[in-house]
């Protein structure tokens, strides 16, 4: 005997294997499962349900671990338990008289399809089955069930497929020459049986078991085997169900549905599921057993029909329906049968509904005093909220597009929403298309940050590859662009401007409509819902979630019009407003670059001046101090012209971030608003190198080999690079500054606050440009607060030279123009070092902010955008990390540094106020984790405010629950 096997009852709580109905209850969950923890509440209850008992989910542990052996004993037990149920009912289990009939069911502690389909009439034997027709007093009923009984258990427990049964179906049917099964003869019916069995026995070469214990305990092996099936284990990952749950066996008397027509048997949902309606709905079958309800063999009718055939059986179902919803304080799914007009119960659990239904639900039932305000909000999700933020196409328009074929793909739901528009697969046309208002959906194998231009002008964005961080997905969802990653059932041909399904070509300018909640790809122009607002129970719930987080919620916003609509999802603040969108944009990208280009040179002869100063200040009188003089007055010379450039162009840039920062600010007036300093290397703005080299070689080929065509040629180059003054030197020079400025790893080189370091001029210039705009707007009657924020720090000298940059600009346009701003100097922690020495940062920070994209790019050495394209998903399938990093923070390592930053900042600085800016910011997960950490508010793209609302409730309720830990 295996170690496992000895004394393996000790190892089970309270050391017992099997529970009647009546001595388990709903929180019992974990061991008998969510079916048997329901039937033993509703048993305890005193609802109606046939008796029965559950073996444990431990046994099924102990049987998989033992090799897939029965505990010994546990058969013996089984049969006590078998015993009760006859003493109860009055019954034999096999007894050729009086028979005693069960099914067996499995029921894991979620509800998990993939899992072993249920076993009716189990109890049926050569014997027994006379009974049972003599008990019922038909006989086609009793040969029917024993017969059905052959098929399921053949199916279920030995794997003859139960098409193989339905073949014999077929054959007897057409023998007999009728279209029913109901019409099947006892004769038809004995010789179906017979054929059957032969069935079993050519296949699996032993005859079908006669023994009633047999058939159980075979039955109870293949549930607890059905744990470990491919299609169960594929579900589990995908719901991330851990493995090692178990699952229970529930062992229950039948009861018939299937008696004539005062019997039948249905589903039914204490309220409507799709719009949260206070009225019972379902499906009914009358004269059928179970398992005809699902299988599509008959339609079933709609539960109010029920009314009319059984008045007084709907009405003990409407009682019981409002009775379990009252005890379980949530939807009821309900399963039920009715034998020869008496209702019994054989299921309940809490209903799937769609999210509008669920807001509504949750708020009704508190006006109903069936909750309170906390549970109320406890019972809508995050992703439901979700739903309702975002265009969507019904679920009928879906489903008729499915039966016409029109459903092409399936890829991963990236970025929530539906959108409908025509294939285009180049940004540039996605972006013209999207100029002239044409609803577009930009269609690529993955995009890369030059696709921008085209992504912000389409409908939706589909790519073939990538993961749910891929540059499309990140891009999209902070854009709020409904988007599908991942589709590899397209094959995308860029060059042929197709797209291949199957053997399906979709050509470009088709229309399409994609579902980035589902990742569906559907063929054709499909209606979109469009949520106009909140509706007024999702502003209830989203109201009553404020009252009880403890988290603020700000939104990432970089324009007034973003910052708006963060505003009316209910954001109280912008916690990360960036600065090289601005810089990026069409009309100043010119003097941008220019700028760029000029600022290294006019920046070194600035720092040679104030070294020649200190020179000149140190030299002693005499020769050496002319000398020096000399020195730096020929130094200021040459600075003169380059600086004075440098300057005019600063300034022209000056006025138009003043503007910007002054929609922002206004916008959201009385709330601080976060503003980044320049954060990018600078070379980002300037044009490709590559492509400038193109052009030289080709402009200095023809010069040299087709002088004749030279004029053509720099007349194209100037028509395509949009400058009718360019020449080949003046290319050639832009190509050596732009290369003089060419970095091996931009992302640690000249950026964050190092550029505001290097080119102090550019940093000062947006302090200036804030302080400008804010005072302004004070003058006028306006609060508004700007809170500056440098990136990328990582040592206290880095902080303390930024800061002192601001506040010197801050205090100089004040003292300018007379008022005073309410504002603050702080950081984004986004470097392992500036967590460690947190301590030391917060001395001179007023506010962190953890910038944990960066973080965890810079903690785990990951390059975010090209681990969606290689290593993660391999990853994620070997099980080097649970989930990406990118989207659910990292507690354990990311986090660790976070709790050390937050604690030490507090400690030197206990007003510092601390935020994240992170998507993170805005995934319920990551949100519970920073609720946890005391952090003063989480941010997040506009989009995903109310559900950080939501989920920043939920963690501070769950927390007076007790149900929350940090370390999780
Ligand atoms: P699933 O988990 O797939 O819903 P169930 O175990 O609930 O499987 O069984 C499916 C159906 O089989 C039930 O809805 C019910 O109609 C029927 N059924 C199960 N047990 C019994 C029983 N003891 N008597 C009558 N019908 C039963
Ligand atoms: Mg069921
Ligand atoms: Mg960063």
């Amino acid at each position: 005997m295996t170690t496992t096997m000895q004394n393996w009852r000790e190892k089970l709580t309270n050391g017992k294997a099997t529970y009647k109905f009546e001595e388990g209850n709903a929180k019992m969950r974990d061991i008998l499962g969510g079916k048997g923890a329901n039937l033993a509440e509703m048993t305890r209850l005193g609802f109606p349900v046939p008796p029965g008992f559950t073996v444990t989910t431990e046994v099924c542990n102990l049987y998989l671990e033992a090799g897939k052996k029965l505990p010994p004993g546990l058969e013996d037990e089984i049969k006590e338990q078998m015993k009760v149920l006859e003493e109860k009912m009055g019954k034999g289990f096999g007894d050729a008289k009086n028979p005693l009939l069960v099914s067996v069911r499995s029921g894991a502690k979620f509800s998990m399809p993939g899992m072993m389909d249920t076993i009716l009439n189990l109890g049926l034997t050569e014997e027994s089955v006379k009974g049972l027709a003599a008990l019922s007093g038909d006989e086609r009923f009793a040969l029917d069930a024993y017969r059905r009984f052959i098929q399921m258990f053949s199916d279920v427990v030995m794997g003859i497929h139960k098409t193989e049964f339905e073949e014999l179906i077929r054959e007897q049917k057409k023998k007999q020459g009728c279209k029913e099964d109901r019409e099947l003869t006892p004769a038809s019916l004995r010789e179906m049986i017979a054929a059957y069995k032969a069935k079993f026995k050519a296949e699996l070469k032993r005859d079908f078991p006669d023994d009633v214990f047999e058939q159980l305990k075979l039955s109870v092996e293949a549930v607890f085997r059905s744990w470990d099936n491919p299609r169960a284990n594929v579900y589990r990952e995908r719901e991330k169900i851990p493995h090692n749950l178990g699952t229970a066996v529930n062992v229950q008397c039948m009861c018939f549905g299937n008696l004539g027509e005062d019997s039948g048997t249905g589903v039914a949902f204490t309220r409507n599921y799709n719009t949260g309606e206070k009225h019972m709905v379902g499906d009914f079958l009358t004269n059928a057993q179970g398992e005809d309800v699902v299988a599509g063999i008959r339609t079933p009718m709609p539960l109010d029909h029920m009314k009319e055939v059984m008045p007084e059986v709907y009405k003990q179902l409407e009682e019981t329906s409002e009775k379990l919803e009252l005890h379980f304080k949530d939807l009821q799914d309900m399963e039920f049968t009715i034998e020869k007009g008496r209702l019994f119960m054989l299921q309940t659990r809490n209903g799937k509904r769609t999210a509008q239904a669920a807001v509504r639900i949750a708020t009704d039932l508190f006006k109903e005093g069936k909750l309170t305000k906390e549970e109320a909000v406890m019972r809508v999700t995050g992703e439901q909220l979700d739903r309702l933020l975002h265009p969507y196409i019904p679920d009928a328009a879906k489903e008729e597009a499915r039966k016409e074929g029109r459903m092409l793909a399936k890829g991963t739901g990236a970025s929530p929403g539906a959108a409908v528009g025509m294939v285009v697969f180049s940004s540039d046309e996605a972006a013209a298309m999207g100029k002239e208002g044409k609803p577009v959906i930009l269609v690529r194998p993955e995009t890369t940050p030059d696709d921008a231009h085209g992504m912000l002008a389409s409908k939706g964005i589909l790519t073939s590859t990538g993961g749910p961080s891929s540059h499309a997905a990140l891009v999209a969802r902070g854009w709020g662009i409904p988007c599908i990653v991942g589709c590899e059932a397209l094959k995308i041909s860029l060059k042929d401007e197709t797209i291949k399904v199957g053997d399906r070509t979709i050509n470009k300018h088709e229309m399409i409509s994609i579902d980035g909640s589902s990742g569906e790809v559907l063929l054709g122009q499909l209606p979109l819902q469009v949520p106009t607002d909140l509706s007024p129970e999702t502003k209830t719930i989203l109201e009553w979630a404020d009252s009880f987080r403890k988290l603020g919620v700000y939104a990432n916003a970089d324009n007034p019009k973003d910052a708006q609509r963060a505003r009316s999802f209910g954001a109280t603040g912008i916690g990360l407003c960036r600065t090289e969108h601005m810089f990026m944009e069409q009309d100043r990208l010119p003097i941008v670059q220019e700028m760029i280009l000029n600022a290294p040179e006019a920046e070194r002869l600035m720092r040679q001046v104030h070294l020649l100063e200190m020179d000149y200040e140190g030299a002693a009188e005499g020769r050496k101090k002319d000398e020096a003089r000399h020195a730096l007055e020929a130094m200021k010379d040459r600075l003169k012209k380059p600086w004075e450039h440098y300057q005019s162009l600063l300034a022209k840039l000056l006025p138009v971030q003043r503007e910007d920062f002054r929609g922002i600010l206004e916008a959201m007036q009385g709330h601080w608003v976060i503003i980044r300093l320049l954060d990018p290397p600078l070379h980002e703005f300037l044009p490709a190198k590559d492509e400038l080299l193109v052009d030289v070689t080709r402009l200095q080929t023809v010069k040299q080999a087709a002088p004749g065509s030279y004029d053509k040629t720099l007349a194209e180059v100037r028509e395509e690079r949009g400058d009718a003054r360019l020449t080949l030197e003046s290319l050639e020079s832009l190509l050596q500054r732009v290369e003089s400025m060419h970095e091996f790893n931009p992302m640690l080189g000249c950026r964050v606050c190092r550029l505001g370091i290097v080119y102090p001029e550019i940093y000062k210039m947006q302090a200036r440009a804030i302080f400008e705009a804010a005072c302004e707007l004070v003058k006028k009657g306006v609060d508004a607060r700007p809170e500056v924020m440098i990136p990328g720090v990582g040592t206290l000298e880095e902080m303390e030279f930024t800061r002192k940059l601001v506040e010197g600009e801050a205090a100089d346009v004040q003292k300018r123009m007379g008022v005073q701003v309410k504002h603050k100097i702080g950081t984004m922690v986004e470097l392992p070092r500036a967590a460690l020495v947190a301590g030391d940062l917060a001395t001179r920070a007023d506010f962190f902010s953890f910038g944990t994209n960066d973080l965890t790019q810079t903690t785990f050495g990951y390059s975010r955008d090209d681990a969606a394209g290689t290593f993660m998903p391999v990853y994620l399938d070997k099980k080097i990390l649970k989930v990406d990093p990118f989207q659910v923070v990292d507690r354990v390592g990311v986090g660790r540094l976070m709790k050390i930053a937050v604690e030490e900042g507090r400690q030197t600085n206990p007003n510092l106020e601390v935020g994240i800016c992170g998507e993170h910011g805005g995934e319920p997960e990551s949100v519970e984790f920073c609720h946890t950490l005391k952090l003063n508010y989480v941010s997040c793209s506009p989009f995903r405010v109310p559900i950080a609302r939501l989920a920043a409730a939920h963690a501070a309720l769950k927390e007076k629950m007790g149900e929350v830990s940090s370390t999780k």
